[in-house]
C-alpha cells in the first residue's frame, strides 16, 4: 500500500471520509482545500490521532500556481503513491440557455482542468518513465456523466463526462509505466455540495428514483477509493465503477 495520498479537496464530504478511511490503513495524507480552514484541520487532527502525518494545503486546483505549490508540498512529505482527484463542485439548477459563460468556464476549469493539472503532475513523481516508482490515481467523476443531468446541470455532468474519458486515455498512456487509472461515479451522496448548488433537499427529492431508495454516504464512496488505492485492485486500470446505489 502506498504511503502517502494526495487527496484533493479533502476537507468535506467524499474527500474528508477518503482521507480518513486512507489515515485508518497506514497512509500519510496530504490534503488540498479551497475555503474552509476549520474542516480541513478537523481532517487533520483525526488523521494524526490515527497515527500518520497530516498536512493541509490552500490551493485551488483550478490554478496551474497552486497546484504546482500543492505538490512541492507533497515532494516535501515522501513518495507520492496515489492521487485522489475529488474536488469538485455544481451549480446552480439551470438549462444551458440559461447559463453564462463565467459559470461554465467555471465548472470545466475545476472539474476537469483541475484533474488534468494534478494528474499531469502525479505522473511526472509516479512513471517510470521519469524514474518514479509507479502509483494509483483515482478520478472521482459522477452517475452525472450517464444520467447528463438536464434541466439541472448538464455542464457539471459534461465535466465529469471528459473526466470519464481522460480516465481511460491517461490509464493507457501510463499503463507500462507503473501506474494505474481509476474513476469511481457516485450516485446521489449525503454531502453539503448539494445545498452548495441551492438545493440542499436534493437526495431526498430524488430518493424514490433510486433503487436501493436511499442516498448513499461519504464512507461507500471512499471504501471503493481505498480499494482501487490498494493492491487488491493491481489489474484494474482504466475502470470507471458506479457506486450509485443502482441508479
Ligand atoms: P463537498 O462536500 O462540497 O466537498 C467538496 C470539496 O472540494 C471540499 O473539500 C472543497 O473545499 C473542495 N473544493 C471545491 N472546489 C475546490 C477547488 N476549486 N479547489 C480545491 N478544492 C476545492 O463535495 P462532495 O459531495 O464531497 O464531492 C466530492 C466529489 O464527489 C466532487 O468531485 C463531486 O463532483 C463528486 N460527486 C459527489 C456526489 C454527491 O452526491 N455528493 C455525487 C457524484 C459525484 P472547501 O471545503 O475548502 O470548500
Amino acid at each position: 500500500m502506498t504511503k502517502l495520498a494526495l487527496v484533493t479537496g479533502g476537507s468535506r464530504g467524499i474527500g474528508a471520509a477518503t482521507c480518513l478511511q486512507l489515515a485508518d490503513i497506514g497512509c500519510d495524507i496530504l490534503l488540498s482545500y479551497r475555503t474552509d480552514l476549520e474542516a480541513a484541520n478537523d481532517v487533520l487532527a483525526k488523521c494524526w490521532t490515527l497515527g500518520v502525518r497530516a498536512k493541509a494545503v490552500h490551493a485551488d486546483v483550478s490554478n496551474p500556481d497552486d497546484v504546482k505549490r500543492l505538490f512541492a508540498e507533497a515532494d516535501t512529505m515522501g513518495t507520492l503513491g496515489a492521487l485522489i482527484n475529488n474536488a469538485g463542485i455544481v451549480g446552480t439548477k439551470s438549462r444551458i440557455d440559461e447559463m453564462d459563460f463565467e459559470r461554465m468556464m467555471h465548472m470545466f476549469a475545476v472539474n476537469t482542468v483541475g484533474a488534468f493539472l494534478c494528474a499531469g503532475e502525479a505522473v511526472k513523481r509516479m512513471s517510470t518513465r521519469y524514474g518514479g516508482a509507479g502509483g494509483v490515481i483515482v478520478n472521482v467523476s459522477s452517475a452525472a456523466a450517464r444520467i447528463t443531468s438536464p434541466g439541472e446541470y448538464v455542464d457539471y455532468a459534461s465535466s465529469k463526462a471528459a473526466m470519464d474519458c481522460m480516465t481511460i486515455g491517461l490509464s493507457k498512456e501510463v499503463a507500462d509505466e507503473g501506474i494505474r487509472v481509476n474513476a469511481v461515479r457516485p450516485g446521489l451522496i449525503n454531502t453539503d455540495i448539494h445545498a452548495s448548488g441551492g438545493q440542499p433537499d436534493r437526495v431526498e427529492r430524488f430518493r424514490s428514483l433510486i433503487p436501493m431508495q436511499r442516498g448513499g454516504e461519504p464512507e461507500e464512496i471512499a471504501a471503493t477509493i481505498v480499494f482501487m488505492c490498494s493492491p487488491a485492485s493491481s489489474y484494474m486500470t482504466g475502470a470507471v465503477i458506479d457506486v450509485s446505489g443502482g441508479r
